[in-house]
């Protein structure tokens, strides 16, 4: 059998496309209209100024149909035209077929839906755009949930430095500090000192006026020990009732200027406790870091070593480390 092209002349095929119900049309690559058979005339005859194809179907529809115009493929895409007067919606399936002339020839078929399959499809549509709306607060509710986890894990840092008697900072946090200067004096060469505090025999305040009031004269001795160093030095409690006190850029001679006034101010100090006075005083171990020899850890060991040094020589006093 031979194929039905070559058997059919220029006027069958005129005859052909008047009879069928799919719209054609003859375009440009750009779409402008070139000619087309009666099914697509009647559906132009609603937009009889339109020039392009595109300017033929809704204006949703518009930037579907010049996508697949430039496309030059043959695709299949369905086109929207909007409810026909029974309230039906019309869909067209559409096709562009690439001609060797640089024209294309559009073929649209029509079927229509039930309004019911519609309102279905609207439904699912106003759906979609209501989950994506909850998915943006949902989205928005978590991101300021974590800010809120952030700030009380940024406020549990913070007070983890910090020591809950006293308000200074605590070990963990003198420690840090104490190996940065360290560093930082090393890197520099800059002469780094610091003081070893210790409350004396703070053990007869407990066991006089018990806990509490022992409580009560760490924190007189904390603010002391607070209020007459000068910055850059930072105070720090370092265990029960000893302090670390860091002294950047500061020599041993300055660092023991400072402890004999600081053991001055704590022994002329009256801490009014449960109606009595208390006086208490304080030995202080200074060293000076060796930048090349030392350590944090040695520099720790050596101004604890002269601390003890000065409990030895009967208390409320200073030794420097050699
Ligand atoms: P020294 O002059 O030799 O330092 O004598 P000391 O009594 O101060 O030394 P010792 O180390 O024997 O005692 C320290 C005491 O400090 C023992 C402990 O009960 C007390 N202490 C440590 N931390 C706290 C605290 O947070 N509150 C109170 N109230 N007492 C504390
Ligand atoms: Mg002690
Ligand atoms: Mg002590």
């Amino acid at each position: 059998m031979k194929p039905l092209a070559d058997l059919i002349t220029a006027n069958d095929i005129e005859e052909m496309l008047g009879h069928i119900h799919a719209m054609i049309a003859l375009v440009e690559n750009n779409g402008v209209l070139v000619s087309w058979n009666p099914a697509f005339e009647a559906y132009k005859d609603k937009s009889p100024e339109a020039k392009k194809l595109q300017d033929c179907f809704p204006e949703s529809e518009g930037a579907k149909i010049h996508e697949k115009l430039n496309a030059k493929r043959r695709d299949q895409f369905v086109v929207e035209l909007g409810p026909d007067e029974d309230e039906k919606t019309i869909f067209c399936d559409c096709t562009f077929i690439p001609l060797a002339d640089e024209r294309q020839l559009f073929i649209a078929e029509r079927f229509d839906t039930d309004k019911s399959v519609h309102e279905i499809i609207q439904r699912l549509n106003r759906r979609v755009s209501m989950f994506q709306v909850e998915s943006e607060s949902a989205k928005k509710i978590a991101s300021n949930k974590q800010k809120e986890v952030d700030a009380v894990v940024a406020q549990v840092d913070e007070l983890s430095n910090v020591d809950a008697l006293t308000f200074l900072p605590n070990r963990r946090m003198v420690v840090r500090k104490l190996q940065d200067e360290v560093l930082r004096a090393q890197r520099y060469n800059t002469p780094f000192s610091i003081s070893v505090v210790d409350v004396d025999f703070f053990k007869k305040v407990n066991d006089a006026f018990g806990h509490l009031v022992g409580d009560e004269v760490l924190r007189h001795i904390a603010y002391q020990l607070r209020d007459h160093i000068r910055h850059p030095d930072v105070v720090g409690r370092y265990g029960g009732e000893e302090f670390l006190i860091l002294l950047p850029s500061t020599s041993a001679t300055e660092a023991a200027d400072q402890a004999a006034r600081l053991c001055k101010w704590v022994r002329e100090a009256e801490v009014p406790v449960n109606r009595h006075i208390l006086k208490v005083t304080i030995s202080i171990g200074v060293a000076q870091l060796q930048p090349s020899a030392d350590t944090w850890d040695a520099l720790l060991n050596r101004a604890d070593s002269a601390m003890y040094e000065a409990k030895k020589k009967g208390r409320d006093r200073w030794v420097v480390a050699e």
